[in-house]
């Protein structure tokens, strides 16, 4: 379906991988431009919209994903991005780009964030100025964090629960929830990297790993158009920017506490989003389909901007070692049904 894209990245392998591994060959085989295969599972081919190999760069990644979805946004549609894999595949490489590298507007290491910010800023200005003034926009970003079932401001470094909340007119929004108004590319990312310096910090201090709960980076974008009679028309729209809780298996035996909640949460939101996601899929196939949007907090959270006329990209992230070959068959198989 069209407004549901999946991006297939195989990440190089590390040093470590390259000490360690006794097969060096990618376990992750193209066999077109936009299918692969996997030597234990020579029978199943895995077909995507696009597929980056190990030498994709990160410019790449944004032309097929990022620019596509942020012009939609500024022409009033919801889009939304999700980094899917296990933990180590290279999701936050994706969005962010390498640890510690925050922006950067040369480098070319540089993720999809900074990229989507700079190509929406640009866009925005252009627009502006083709409408002589008629047209102005205005963004709000918001930083938050969902951990076991909860949702946290990143951009307030207490660590109150923010309550998910649905209005008739506002749809559903988090209450309470930190909004910073965004002019230029710098600003947004900032926001950004204030965020992610919380996650860190509030993860530490509570010592759980980031990779166990979702972050998602929301921007509101507003057009204001002057009309003939002096009034303003309002559009809005979002882009969200989610960096997924690591898909591998949880292990749940000998777990208890609240090691094992945490296990039972990652596990039932992923399959939450994976069922959303399919059920949109059948029903822009033109089928009769009940989405369950109330049975995670992270779909309950994104349900105005899943379905309709969004736009959605799932870049599924993998390594290409042999050792993680049942990890990256399952994000094969996960991404594979929403196509
Ligand atoms: P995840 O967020 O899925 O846990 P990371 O993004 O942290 O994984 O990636 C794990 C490691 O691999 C990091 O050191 C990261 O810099 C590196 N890495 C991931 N993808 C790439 C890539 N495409 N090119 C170079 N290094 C990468
Ligand atoms: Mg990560």
């Amino acid at each position: 379906m069209d407004n549901i894209q999946v991006f297939l990245r195989i990440r190089p392998f590390s040093d470590d991988e390259r000490a360690r591994e006794r097969d060096q060959s990618c376990a992750v085989r193209r066999v077109s431009e936009t299918s692969v295969q996997l030597p234990g599972q020579k029978s199943e081919t895995f077909t995507f919209d696009h597929v980056g190999d190990t030498d994709c760069p990160q410019e790449a990644v944004f032309e097929s994903v990022g620019r596509r979805v942020v012009s939609r946004c500024l022409e009033g549609y919801n889009g939304t991005i999700f980094a899917y894999g296990q933990t180590g595949s290279g999701k936050t490489y994706t969005m962010q780009g390498p640890a510690g590298l925050f922006g950067g507007q040369d480098d070319p290491h540089r993720g999809l964030i900074p990229r989507c910010f700079e190509y929406l800023f640009d866009l925005i200005a252009e627009k502006e100025m083709e409408s002589n003034g008629k047209v102005q926009y205005l963004c709000k970003a918001s930083y938050m964090e969902i951990y076991n079932e909860n949702i946290y401001d990143l951009l307030d470094s207490t660590t109150r629960v923010c309550p998910l909340r649905e209005d008739i007119k506002k749809g559903v929004f988090v209450d309470g929830i930190t909004e910073e108004t965004v002019a230029d590319p710098l600003e947004a990312y900032d926001v950004f990297r204030r965020g992610a310096n919380n996650r860190h910090v509030s993860a530490t201090a509570m010592n759980r790993e980031s990779s166990r709960s979702h972050s998602v980076l929301m921007l509101v974008i507003q057009s204001l158009t002057s009309v003939d009679t002096g009034l303003t028309e309002i559009r809005e729209s979002r882009f969200n920017l989610v960096d997924l809780a690591g898909s591998e298996r949880q292990k749940m035996a000998n777990t208890t506490g609240i090691r094992l909640k945490e296990a039972a949460n990652i596990n039932k939101s992923l399959s939450a989003l994976g069922k959303v996601i399919n059920a949109l899929v059948e029903v822009g196939a033109g089928k009769n389909r009940h989405v369950h949007y109330r049975d995670s907090k992270l779909t309950f959270l994104l349900r105005d901007s899943l379905g309709g006329n969004s736009i959605t990209c799932i870049i599924a992230n993998t390594s290409p070692a042999v050792s993680n070959e049942i990890e990256t068959l399952s994000t094969l198989r996960f991404a594979q049904r929403a196509k």
